[in-house]
């Protein structure tokens, strides 16, 4: 396996170390390379990132961990649309795949709702929709300007992420677990948005038609909102366009205990794929060791399952759960740890070693368990 390690900026720098310790932690044969692009190496070189990065990547690695990025000394965020879009259109990342999956009781903000009924996975398409990049502004300042923002929706783009949604959906632990079909629901506005939304709705149900062992179901992007609040335990699988995929995994985050504990990936299968914590770089946590790792060590867990180690990921996810019952979490979830402190707890829950009850693992000391 080779990986690639891309910290970002802010709390990605910081988050992402912990998630190096834990991968420290197992017993793995794994060549890790560490990029430097972010906020420092573009103020420094005016570079995001080097000509023929991506490429490269795709080349020479299995799989990208990344951090966040995002510096208020680049206002317009230049330097980060660059890596993370330029990552997911160029490696052809279509499916940012985000688990919304509540690993205790005490981090679920829903009166009536337990852990397990919080567990599904939300499929949002990467690469197209509203965030095409198309559009146009005219009269700019004026009292009759207007902006339009093309919402580009295509056959093969809606095609693709539905059947990766089902493929998954038969696979998914929890269908497994309970002995039932697995469900699928696809959330559009087709009602308003005619066109695109329509296609949506046409291809999922055709798609769907492939895949008759899996339960289909439809909601519009508003109702799926508050369903997701009044009773999350009915989801399975999501799928939904970029917009509101971005728009529902927030509240998603919420669900499964905020954004510091929110694992996603961009993936391709066959791909080099890109696994990162759902929250942004979030400047105003930087530098005080005070960020939540939880997101970024469970994308490692994901990048794991994705090269073919679902068992470690399953381990990560059960170190992860045994900290927060144990109260081992930084501040966000009520805990004392500090980021290192909190990472240092999960490697401890996996069998590394506690010198002083959180102590550091040295790389491939972990007892595989
Ligand atoms: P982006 O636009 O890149 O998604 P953002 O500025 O909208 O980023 P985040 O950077 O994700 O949002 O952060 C929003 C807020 O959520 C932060 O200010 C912080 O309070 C909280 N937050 C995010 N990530 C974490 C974390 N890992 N641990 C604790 N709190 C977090």
């Amino acid at each position: 396996m080779r990986l690639a390690v891309v910290p970002g900026d802010g709390i990605g720098v910081e988050t992402t170390r912990e998630a190096l310790k834990v991968l420290g932690a197992m017993e793995l044969e794994i060549g890790i390379e560490v990029f430097p692009w972010g906020a420092d190496h573009f103020l420094k070189t005016g570079e995001a990132v080097p000509e023929g990065a991506f490429d490269m990547l795709a080349r020479d690695f299995d799989a990208v961990l990344a951090g966040a990025f995002g510096d208020p000394r680049v206002p317009d965020g230049r330097h980060a649309d660059e890596i993370l879009l330029g990552l997911r259109r160029h490696l052809d990342l279509f499916a940012n795949v985000r688990p919304v999956r509540a690993l205790h009781d005490s981090v679920v903000p829903l009166r009536n709702a337990r852990a397990s009924d919080v567990d599904f996975v939300l499929f949002r398409e990467n690469t197209e929709g509203a965030y095409s990049g198309r559009g146009r502004v005219a009269g700019e300042g004026t009292p009759d300007e207007e902006a339009i923002e093309e919402d580009v929706t295509t056959r093969r783009g809606v095609e693709r992420i539905c059947r990766a949604a089902f493929t998954f959906a038969e696979v998914f632990d929890k269908a497994l677990r309970l002995g039932r079909r697995p469900r699928v629901l696809m959330a559009d506005k087709h009602n308003v948005q005619k066109r695109g939304g329509g296609l949506w709705h046409r291809v999922f149900f055709e798609v769907a038609t492939t895949f008759p062992s899996c339960e289909t179901r439809h909601l519009f992007a508003d109702a799926l909102a508050h369903e997701m609040v009044r009773d999350p335990a009915s989801l399975d699988v999501v799928v939904t366009n970029n917009l509101f995929g971005d728009v529902l995994s927030d509240l998603g985050a919420a669900l499964q205990g905020g954004l510091g504990l929110a694992p996603s990936g961009n993936v391709h299968a066959g791909r080099t794929s890109v696994f990162e914590p759902v929250h942004g770089s979030a400047p105003d946590l930087a530098g005080k060791g005070i960020a939540n790792p939880f997101g970024s060590i469970r994308s490692l867990g994901m990048l794991l399952a994705h090269l073919g180690r679902a068992d470690l990921a399953e381990r990560v996810e059960r170190a992860v759960a045994a900290c927060i019952a144990a109260g081992e979490t930084t501040r966000d979830l009520g805990g004392r740890l500090s980021t290192s402190d909190a990472g240092d707890a999960v490697v401890a829950r996996l069998g590394g070693r506690t010198a002083t009850g959180l102590g550091r693992a040295p790389r491939g000391s972990a007892p595989a368990r």
